[in-house]
C-alpha cells in the first residue's frame, strides 16, 4: 500500500462535498447541534454509516450541504480536500463542485466559487498550481518542481483544476448560469463542466442547451452517464461526444459498442459503484473489460469522504481484484495525463514528473 501512496497519481473524478473528512463533518454538525439547527445525535450516525444505496447517498449530500454551505466552510473544506489528495501524492487533481446559491447566507454561485478559490490559496503545506499562469510566473513556478527540497524539507506540488457541476435538479437557466460562470473563471483554473446529481431526476434535454453552449465555447465536458439503466439517455449522452464520462455502469451491448468506437475515456470509481450497489461485485465490474480492450480508463475516488476511500486504495483494489501489477498500475496512472482537461503545458510538466518517478521505480 505504501508504494501506491508514494506513486504519483492523477485524480479526475472527485466531488468537493463528497470528499470532506468525516472528522470535519462531525465537527460542523456539533456546532450546528449546539446552535439548535440540527439534532447532532440524529446526524452523527448518518455521517458514520458505511453502506448506503445510491438514493441514500443523495440524502446524505443534502445533509452535507446544510453543514458546509457557508463561505468560510467552503474555503475550509476546499483547503482540506486539496491537502488530503496532495498527502497521498496526487500530482494533478480535477476537483468538481456545484456552484450554490443560498440567499440566507448571502451566497451567489460566483461567491461560492470565490470561496473555493480562497481555499486553494489557503493551502500552505504544498504548493498549489491552480490558475492559468503567464509565461513569467510559469517560469518562476518551474523552479518549484514536485517534491522539491526546500530548506531541507520536501515540498510537494499539486496541480488543481476545477470543473463546475450542473446538478440534475437545476433548470436550463440555472445550468446556463453555471456555464457562464465557468467561462468567466477560466483564467482562475476552471477547465470544464460536469453533469451530476441524482440520476433519476431531470431530463437530458433540460441540460443540453447549456452543455452545447459550453462545448461551443471550448469548455471540456464530462457527464455522469449510465448510473441507472436509461438507455435513451446513455445513447444521447454518447452522441454528444463529451471529453470523458463517469461510471458507465448500466450499459447495454449497443452502448458498449458506441462507447468503444468513440474512445471516450471513462472515469472508474470502484468503491463508489460497489458501496452504492450500482455494480453488485467487482468480479463483474466493467473496468476489467475496458482495461483489457485498452479502452481509455482512469481510476478515481468519486467521494473519498462519503465512501471512506482514497485514490491509493482504489489502485490497491484494482490490483487485488483484477490482478494488475505494480508497473501496470503506474502506467494506468500515467495514462491519465492524456485525459486531463488542462493545457498541453501542464501535460508536459506531468509527463516529466512521471518520467522521473519511473526511473525510481526501475
Ligand atoms: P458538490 O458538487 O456539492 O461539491 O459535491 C456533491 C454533489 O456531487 C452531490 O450533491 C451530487 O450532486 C454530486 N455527486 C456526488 N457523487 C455523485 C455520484 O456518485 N453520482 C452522481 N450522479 N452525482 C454525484
Amino acid at each position: 500500500m505504501e508504494e501506491l501512496v508514494s506513486m504519483p497519481k492523477v485524480e479526475l473524478h472527485a466531488h468537493l462535498n463528497g470528499s470532506v473528512r468525516d472528522s470535519t463533518l462531525l465537527e460542523l454538525a456539533r456546532v450546528l447541534g449546539d446552535e439548535g439547527i440540527i439534532v447532532f445525535s440524529d446526524v452523527e450516525h448518518v455521517i458514520m454509516k458505511d453502506d448506503r444505496s445510491l438514493h441514500e447517498v443523495f440524502k446524505l449530500f443534502d445533509l452535507i450541504h446544510i453543514l458546509t454551505t457557508d463561505h468560510k466552510t467552503v474555503t475550509r473544506i476546499t483547503k482540506e480536500v486539496v491537502e488530503d489528495f496532495a498527502y497521498e501524492n496526487v500530482v494533478y487533481l480535477e476537483l468538481r463542485t456545484t456552484p450554490k446559491k443560498n440567499d440566507s447566507k448571502g451566497m451567489s454561485k460566483r461567491s461560492y466559487m470565490e470561496a473555493v478559490m480562497e481555499g486553494l490559496r489557503a493551502v500552505t503545506v504544498v504548493d498549489v498550481d491552480f490558475a492559468l499562469q503567464t509565461s513569467d510566473t510559469r517560469t518562476s513556478m518551474k523552479g518549484l518542481p514536485i517534491n522539491d527540497t526546500c530548506h531541507g524539507a520536501r515540498r510537494k506540488k499539486i496541480y488543481v483544476r476545477l470543473l463546475l457541476s450542473i446538478d440534475r435538479r437545476e433548470t436550463t437557466e440555472a445550468a446556463m448560469e453555471t456555464v457562464k460562470l465557468a467561462l468567466e473563471m477560466r483564467d482562475l483554473g476552471v477547465v470544464g463542466i460536469d453533469l451530476s446529481g441524482n440520476p433519476i431526476v431531470g431530463e437530458w434535454n433540460t441540460f443540453l442547451p447549456a452543455l452545447k453552449f459550453a462545448q461551443e465555447q471550448g469548455l471540456c465536458i464530462t457527464l455522469h452517464c449510465g448510473e441507472v439503466p436509461n438507455h435513451q439517455e446513455i445513447q444521447m449522452m454518447l452522441d454528444f461526444l463529451p471529453k470523458r464520462i463517469g461510471h458507465a455502469c448500466c450499459f447495454r451491448e449497443e452502448d458498449w459498442k458506441k462507447l468503444k468506437s468513440s474512445k471516450i475515456p471513462v472515469e472508474i470509481c470502484l468503491t463508489s459503484n460497489i458501496r452504492t450497489n450500482t455494480i453488485s461485485s467487482l468480479d463483474i465490474h466493467h473496468f476489467a473489460d475496458l482495461y483489457n480492450a485498452k479502452h481509455p480508463v482512469i481510476l478515481c475516488t468519486d467521494d473519498s469522504g462519503v465512501f471512506s476511500t482514497s485514490l491509493s486504495k482504489e489502485y490497491s483494489l484494482a490490483s487485488s481484484a483484477f490482478g494488475i501489477g505494480r508497473k501496470e498500475l503506474f502506467q494506468l496512472a500515467r495514462n491519465g495525463i492524456d485525459y486531463i482537461f488542462a493545457d498541453d503545458e501542464v501535460k508536459g510538466d506531468l509527463t516529466e514528473i512521471f518520467n522521473s518517478a519511473a526511473k525510481e521505480l526501475d
